[in-house]
């Protein structure tokens, strides 16, 4: 059984009155461990795929089976249970708390989880350690780089041991080197941890971290190749 299965999943908005459809039928599969990188244009419908896929949204029509299960037509209080469950998330724009330290904001996804205090905070100390910060727990945002930043928010998304990740444009507002060592972060938690990982990127250079790409043209998917030459 697939961890992800999109089939024939279309999706549609209203646009000044009128429904317009930007999904044209999805269809899609992603086992469980794989790294998988999500390409294409502005605007061909990465980051509406990505949530449906993230069960932040949900199609118009076609199915979604989750872990097996069916979610595209759950209520939107299963589908957020669902999600705090099975997917972390981490944002381009790192989304994190200001005047907040880096502990607390990663503590978050347990506050809403229900963690008593004292594991949340154990849990989220562990994994900013995990990501190289345990000399920054107690910075706020402000006071680290970007690329530390970054850092905080992978831990904030892996700190509940979700099987998934699911990151859109994660190095976007980073330098080439920076967005390498994120990259490199996304890959060990991928191969060490058997986190399946799924992102959206613009550039080829970061895409190919994956150990495939997806190429999206005005919602479809054009393309689908396992990368044989995964950088490293
Ligand atoms: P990408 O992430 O590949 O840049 P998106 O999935 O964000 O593309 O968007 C695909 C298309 O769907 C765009 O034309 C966008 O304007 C439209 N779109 C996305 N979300 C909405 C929404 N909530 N309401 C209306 N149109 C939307
Ligand atoms: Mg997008």
């Amino acid at each position: 059984m697939p961890l992800v299965e999109l089939k024939n999943v279309k999706k549609s908005f209203r646009l000044g009155g009128e429904q317009v459809e930007i999904l044209h039928g999805i269809d899609l599969v992603v086992e469980k461990g794989e790294f998988v990188a999500m390409m294409g244009p502005s605007g061909s419908g990465k980051s509406t795929t990505m949530n449906i896929l993230g069960c932040l949204d949900k199609p118009t029509s076609g199915q979604y089976f989750l872990g097996g299960r069916d979610v595209s037509k759950l209520k939107s209080d299963q589908l957020a249970a669902i999600r705090n469950s099975t997917i972390g998330f981490v944002f381009q724009g790192f989304n994190l708390l200001q005047r907040t330290s880096a502990v607390e904001n990663v503590e978050l996804p347990m506050l809403y989880a229900g963690v008593h205090a004292k594991e949340r905070r154990e849990r989220a100390k562990e994994a900013l350690v995990r990501m190289g910060l345990g000399e920054r727990l107690y910075h706020e945002p402000s006071q680290l780089s970007g690329g530390q930043q970054q850092r905080v928010a992978i831990a904030r998304g892996i700190v509940n041991h979700a099987p998934i990740l699911m990151a859109d444009e994660p190095t976007g507002n980073l330098d080439s080197k920076t967005s390498d060592e994120i990259m490199r972060l996304f890959q060990q938690l991928n191969r060490e941890e058997g986190i399946t990982i799924i992102l959206v990127t613009h550039e080829p250079d970061v895409a190919a971290f994956a150990g495939r790409e997806l190429l999206f043209r005005d919602g479809t998917i054009l393309e689908d190749k396992i990368n044989e030459r995964q950088r490293t």
